[in-house]
């Protein structure tokens, strides 16, 4: 097992990860609120947990890490408020919860794969494990943490020594930040629901020894956390944006119920922005990958721009920065793949430096995810006289890296992404129904998107323009 340093948020410290029972690391990412299509920002802190994951079984680790679907108890407002997000998108497309979840959740594992991101050992769904929550909720409130009011238990934050470290806030900051709390039964506004008593409309709700209800968001990762990797693990992993609540929330819960600290590794990517600023609907720039695929670009290139930004460093999207790392993606995988056939071996000087690189890039991951710095050492091997060695080695480095570079590049670039497809096939029943007009404005569609069809008697020929 090779030593591996990690920025843990908690101390903000590099540190060495120890694992608790090596070689085993045990890990948990929160996974999405599938209530949505995943967009480009939520996909590059996946990017970043694979990387993690890659390094650790590259480094000779094993990973148990489990991933959580959140299906229920995300509410709107992010806090204790408003509507759950799952039951608003159910309403607006008139469709069930469970219809939602699984459709979005099929989407979001087809992103996955297409990103090269290995699958967790572990999904859980949180409607899958609300009876381990209502006794989690139940235990906390028997150790005096959790409170009953008219809407719901609370966690009494004022009990927990030590609420707000990883953030770094204290307890003050805490309470003022949450002034404008609408619950006025709470003993402290910033005290956080664990369990909500369910209105009659809700859509999603179960029986509970405090009436009909659903889970608080938080508590969904402290249960599945502890019942799929116990009351001790290495790592934890999100996006910055959970450290001060979503985090510091489950930070409370768990090691109120544990009486200790649970989790070795808070480890956060950083956001990505767009044109420099928030995504946002109203900006119309929340992108997915299906949009990416739409213009062109491969998943793959996307996968490249995030590496090529240190998982603690923001990164702003722009469409001219995506366009540079498609033409770097490119260009390094027709460089590197040009080995592919090579039969020749590597000189005495080639396979010195073949095995520099090999060891900077491993120096370079192990040093808390350095990426850019590793593919950096990639671009080395590039320019690399074409052999054998070249080949196997940048094979054997995609294990750490997953860009596919020893794949020649043609295969994929004739590849026709699958929503161009579908708009062509629906152009092709249009023609059939003789409808004109739509098939004219499908073409135009289509040409915008940069691919051209070529109609005959009996089908037609879709092209890349
Ligand atoms: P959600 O589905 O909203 O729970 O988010 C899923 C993951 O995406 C979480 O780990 C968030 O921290 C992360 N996330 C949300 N927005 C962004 C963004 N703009 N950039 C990077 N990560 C993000
Ligand atoms: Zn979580």
């Amino acid at each position: 097992m090779e030593k591996i340093y990690l920025y843990n948020t908690l101390t903000r410290s590099k540190e060495q990860l120890k694992p608790i029972d090596p070689p085993t690391v045990t890990m948990y990412s929160c996974g999405p609120t599938v209530y949505n299509y995943a967009h480009i920002g939520n996909l590059r802190t996946y990017v970043f947990m694979d990387e993690l994951r890659r390094t650790l079984k590259f480094g000779g680790y094993k990973t148990k890490s489990v991933m959580n679907i959140t299906d229920v108890g995300h509410l709107v407002s992010d806090g204790d408020d408003g509507e759950d997000k799952m039951q608003t998108a159910a309403k607006k497309q008139n469709k069930s919860p469970e219809e939602i979840a699984a459709m979005y959740s099929s989407v979001f594992f087809k992103d996955l794969e297409r990103l090269n991101i290995l699958t967790p050992e572990i999904i859980a769904k949180a409607t899958d494990n609300i009876t381990e929550m209502i006794e989690f909720v139940k235990t906390l409130c028997e150790l005096g943490y959790g409170y009953e009011t008219d809407d719901g238990i609370y966690f009494d934050i004022s009990k927990f020594d030590g609420y707000g470290k990883l953030s770094r806030c204290n307890i003050e900051d805490a309470l003022a930040g949450a002034r404008v709390a609408v619950n006025t039964q709470k003993r402290h506004p910033a005290d956080f629901a664990l369990w909500k008593k369910a209105e009659k409309n809700h859509i999603m709700q179960w029986q509970s020894p405090w009436g009909m209800g659903y889970p608080g968001w938080h508590i969904e990762c402290s249960t599945m956390s502890k019942k799929y990797l116990g009351e001790r693990f290495d790592i934890h992993t999100g996006g910055v944006d959970h450290i001060p609540i979503h985090h510091e929330n489950e930070i409370a819960q768990s090691e109120a119920l544990e009486g200790h600290k649970v989790v070795n590794m808070w480890m956060h990517g950083e956001f990505m922005l767009v044109d420099g600023g928030k995504m946002s609907k109203s900006l119309g720039n929340v992108y997915t990958i299906d949009d990416l695929a739409a213009r062109g670009y491969s998943p793959l290139a996307f996968r490249y721009f995030c590496m090529n930004t240190h998982y603690r460093n923001k990164l702003n999207f722009t469409f001219t920065g995506l366009d540079g790392a498609q033409t770097a993606y490119d260009r390094l995988r027709t460089s590197i793949s040009a080995s592919a056939n090579a039969s020749n071996n590597a000189d005495a000087k080639t396979v010195e430096k073949l095995s520099e690189y090999k060891a900077g890039i491993k120096a370079a991951v192990f040093d808390d995810l350095n990426f850019p710095l590793a593919l950096g050492e990639l671009w080395s091997i590039s320019k690399l006289p074409a052999c054998r060695e070249v080949y196997d080695t940048v094979k054997e480095l995609d294990a750490i890296f997953g860009l596919e570079l020893h794949v020649p590049l043609e295969k994929k670039q004739d590849e026709i992404p699958d929503d161009i497809k579908a708009i062509a096939e629906e152009r092709f029943e249009a023609r059939k129904s003789k409808d004109w007009a739509k098939s004219d404005v499908l073409r135009d569609k289509l040409a915008e998107l940069g691919y051209s069809v070529l109609d005959s008697k009996t089908g037609y020929e879709l092209k890349r323009k």
